[in-house]
């Protein structure tokens, strides 16, 4: 039987509402000019969080590794400069404290959703989560990590599917559409599709974004900078800032087509500061 879904609020943003929140801009905070840059677009466009990895979990210890704090304070300094909210990833406990303070909702990523202490640690805390998928995990090992969450006393955990490993390998991971409904209807939280991570090269990201509407996701994450051939983290899968409204506007079709929205973002010449100038 499905579980009656719930909406989580970030701030002001519902995600799990008629809306979907949509969530982006580089997958590392590299610069001062590349996340101001990717924080004008994305607002122009809808986007109400801008993302940004300040600690990043890369596959290999000799690739860049991320700003940490001084990452964390160019997102959260980009972020009010458009008026919008800043969802980026923390590795571990000891980061948790000096972190929220720049963070509006914590991702756990990936490669972390089986961390129980830190799973655990964020259900104490009333901060919003967003749990990623292990991209090696089924549906139900996913939901058992939320429950961790849940169980601490943290009932905001949105949950975010980003492709598996399967055997197919002409994508980067298998974007499992079916668990976007599934998840859904057995826990009652909202899920958001991070195309950007399945499909692994620009080129698949928008065909993976429209399918994502259209199972239903209460989200999007996309992984978007201002010059991709020279990202210090996963460049070719960043869709160019140049072509981020038109990816906003193919979503924006679906979403209605499905009987749900993606906001118009405001032109970036009326954002001053955060606030809409009037
Ligand atoms: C990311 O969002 O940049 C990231 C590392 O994602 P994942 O944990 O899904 O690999
Ligand atoms: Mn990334």
């Amino acid at each position: 039987m499905a579980v009656k879904p719930r909406a989580v609020k970030v701030c002001d943003v519902t995600i799990g509402d008629e809306a979907l929140a949509v969530m982006a801009g580089p997958c590392a905070v590299e610069s001062r000019e590349q996340i101001f840059a990717a924080a004008a677009v994305v607002s122009a466009h809808g986007a109400r969080f801008l993302r940004g990895g300040a600690y990043k979990t890369r596959t290999a210890p000799n690739t860049f590794q991320g700003l940490g704090r001084k990452g964390l304070e160019l997102l959260r300094e980009a972020a009010e400069a458009h008026g919008l909210l800043t969802v980026t990833e923390i590795l571990a406990i000891e980061e948790i404290d000096a972190s929220l303070p720049f963070i509006d909702l914590v991702q756990l990523g990936s490669r972390n959703m089986h961390n129980v202490p830190l799973l655990r640690a964020l259900g104490r805390r009333r901060v919003p989560v967003l749990l990623k998928r292990g991209f090696g995990c089924t549906i139900d090992e996913w939901l058992h990590a939320a429950e961790y969450i849940l169980q601490e006393g943290n009932p905001d955990v949105v949950l975010c599917e980003r492709g598996i490993r399967t055997f197919e390998h002409a994508t980067r991971f298998t974007l499992d559409v079916a668990a976007v409904a599934i998840a859904k209807a057995r826990i009652g939280l909202p899920v958001i599709v991070d195309p950007s991570h399945a499909a692994g090269q620009r080129e698949w990201v928008e065909c993976l974004t429209l399918a994502g509407v259209a199972s239903g996701a209460d989200g999007l994450l996309i992984e978007t900078h201002p010059d991709p051939d020279r990202a210090l983290s996963d460049g070719p899968q960043a869709v160019p800032l140049s072509r981020f409204g038109d990816l906003m506007d193919a979503a924006r079709r679906v979403a209605e087509a499905v009987g749900r929205s993606i906001p118009c973002g405001a032109p970036a010449s009326t954002l001053l500061h955060g606030t809409v100038a009037t």
